[in-house]
């Protein structure tokens, strides 16, 4: 069993705690927070010993929240640590995790150099295998690696064209914007997703361009991508059905939009209504000579949980790339095909 410590219980934290949690070959150990707000009652709630820094801990017990120690101690008490504090405050704690001698993940806000490995499950997993410190990139790199590495292998990729449509902010984050506006962001090319990609593809031909709309619940993208051959649409599209981490969104499902897939997210009995996979709407996938076209949406909020459970057994050497994307597919519930298909086998009874 590996003893896994989370630094930060924020939007991803908590998440990795619970997948954390479903793992046949992981426990919690505890988690880490600054403040005793609502997080600490979920942490509470699901009995995961909660840690704080050393100045905030009279605050927790002034608020009436058991504090089982300082961060340092947590890092102390756990095999590996999966950072997920906010993007920079990650980098002031890797002096804490080495001194510890605990490996550590770290998140897509930190820096490619701070770990000098970038880790998507299904593109780069081995370049993860005994290392001790692992950058899981952003939810947007996490989406276009896991679409680039089958086009890749299959097809060949010569050049990707991304416009992404990213999301103002997460469902809580009150003081994020744009509220009514559509916000080019950056304005000139690149935006930081295209070299981000190239950490996990370093030969990859890549432009990525970024607008920043008011909406909470997912990112989209518009994706163009030159390819080595001449496929069919429906030929990119039964490539695209064979990834467990690709959801191609049935025409049957009338999902149009965001709302429609996390509302659906919700009706499949999902936790927090998260999607961990791509949503690839499958009517856009489109073929014209080696052009593919499609549209993606991104859960920002739990597409990288998966690959933070991946991300531990590559670091700790617990198991390969291949049988660790299944246990940890099969333990989340990845794959919503399967969910659909057992609800009808279990309606069918
Ligand atoms: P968040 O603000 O929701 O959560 C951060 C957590 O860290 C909070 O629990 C906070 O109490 C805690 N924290 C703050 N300072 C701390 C400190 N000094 N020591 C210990 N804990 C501290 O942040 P988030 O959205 O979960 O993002 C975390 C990381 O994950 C970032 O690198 C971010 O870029 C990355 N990420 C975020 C998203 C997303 O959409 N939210 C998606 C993918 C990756």
């Amino acid at each position: 069993m590996v003893t896994v410590g989370i630094n930060g219980y924020g939007t991803i934290g908590k998440r990795v705690a619970d997948a954390v949690a479903a793992q046949p070959d992981m426990e919690v150990v505890g988690v880490a927070k600054t403040s005793p707000d609502l997080g600490a009652d979920g942490a509470g709630a699901r009995g995961y010993p909660l840690y704080t820094i050393d100045d905030r801990i009279r605050e927790f017990r002034r608020a009436d929240v058991d504090v089982a120690g300082t961060v340092e101690e947590l890092v102390e008490r756990c095999d590996v640590v999966v950072d997920a504090t906010p993007g920079g405050i990650g980098a002031t704690y890797k002096p804490v995790y080495e001194a510890a001698d605990t490996p550590a993940i770290f998140q897509g806000k930190e820096d490619h150099d701070l770990t000098g490995t970038s880790f998507n499950a299904r593109a780069n997993f081995e370049a993860a295998e005994g290392e001790r410190y692992v950058r899981v990139v952003s939810c947007n790199t996490t989406g276009l690696s896991r679409l680039v590495a089958p086009l890749s292998e299959t097809f060949g990729v010569e050049k990707v064209r991304a416009t992404l449509v990213r999301r103002g902010g997460d469902p809580d984050q009150t003081g994020r914007g744009p509220i009514n506006d559509i916000v080019p962001d950056p304005m000139a090319l690149p935006s930081h997703h295209g070299p981000d990609v190239n950490t996990i593809f370093p030969d990859l031909a890549i432009d990525t361009l970024g607008l920043k709309v008011p909406a909470t619940l997912m990112h989209v993208h518009s994706l163009n991508l030159e390819l080595g051959s001449e496929p069919s649409a429906a030929e990119v599209r039964e490539l695209f059905e064979g990834e467990s981490r690709l959801f191609v969104v049935p025409e049957r499902l009338d999902a149009d939009g965001t709302g429609k897939l996390r509302e659906y997210a919700r009706d499949m009995g999902r936790p927090r209504g998260d999607l961990w996979e791509n949503c690839v709407w499958g009517e856009s996938v489109s073929v014209s000579g080696n052009e593919l076209y499609c549209f993606q949406a991104i859960h920002q909020e739990s597409d990288v949980i998966p690959e933070n459970i991946d991300a531990i057994r590559a670091i700790c050497g617990l198991a390969s790339k291949e049988e660790s994307m299944a246990l940890t597919d099969e333990s989340l519930g990845v794959g919503l095909p399967a969910v659909v298909g057992r609800e009808r086998a279990s309606l069918a009874v």
